[in-house]
């Protein structure tokens, strides 16, 4: 199996690369932030929940985060592999996601973090509240909040796989089509 880990800050083209990448590898993708907000929608009490922390900028907590995505996981049977998108977010997520793979006899291929500064992230997040109407999207403070979260509660993330030299960082800046096919580059070399 493929599985990869799609990294980076809020705003970085996590969910745009990885559109492109499941439709070249053809991998299960799953994204916790649109799993939240598909249950906001759907007006489920997972969505009531997980509202309560993303209006906030802050993160859902790693049991309801993880239980979550393992259920998420195990609706595939015979997948060739997962792309997993703002997930793990924290240590503990990602100490949980590697007990959930081996218990399937498989494990994670390659962290994929794309690098992107935190001006260029304020701004585009900024374009996207506004065409999007994601209200997370919209307050610079929630932006700043979700920006200090990352910063201080996601990048050990970072050091977890680059313990383990699954750690690749990507240049988030430039052309999707470049940046694409960089990410393309690492996961042919894996
Ligand atoms: P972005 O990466 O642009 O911030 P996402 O769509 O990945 O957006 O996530 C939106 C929000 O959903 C996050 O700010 C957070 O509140 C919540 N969320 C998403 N993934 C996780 C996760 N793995 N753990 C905890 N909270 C999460």
């Amino acid at each position: 199996m493929l599985n990869l880990v799609l990294f980076g800050p809020p705003g970085a083209g996590k969910g745009t690369q990885s559109a492109k990448l499941i439709e070249k590898y053809h991998l299960v993708h799953l994204s916790t932030g649109d799993i939240f907000r598909a249950n906001i929608k759907g007006g489920t009490e997972l969505g009531v929940l997980a509202k309560s922390f993303i209006d906030q900028g802050q993160l859902v907590p790693d049991e309801v985060t993880i239980g979550m995505l393992a259920s998420e996981v195990n609706k595939h049977a015979d997948p060739k592999g997962f792309i997993f998108d703002g997930f793990p977010r924290t240590s503990a997520q990602a100490a949980a996601l590697d007990a959930l793979l081996e218990t399937k006899n498989t494990s994670i291929t390659l962290m994929l973090a794309l690098e992107v500064e935190e001006e260029e992230l304020r701004k585009r997040l900024l374009l996207r509240g506004a065409d999007s109407g994601r209200a997370d999207d919209q307050d610079p403070a929630i932006i700043q909040k979700r920006i200090d979260v990352y910063n201080a509660e996601t990048m050990p993330v970072k050091t977890y796989y680059s313990e383990q030299n699954k750690y690749k960082g990507i240049e988030g800046i430039g052309e999707i089509e470049t940046i694409f096919n960089a990410l393309c580059t690492e996961i042919e070399k894996a």
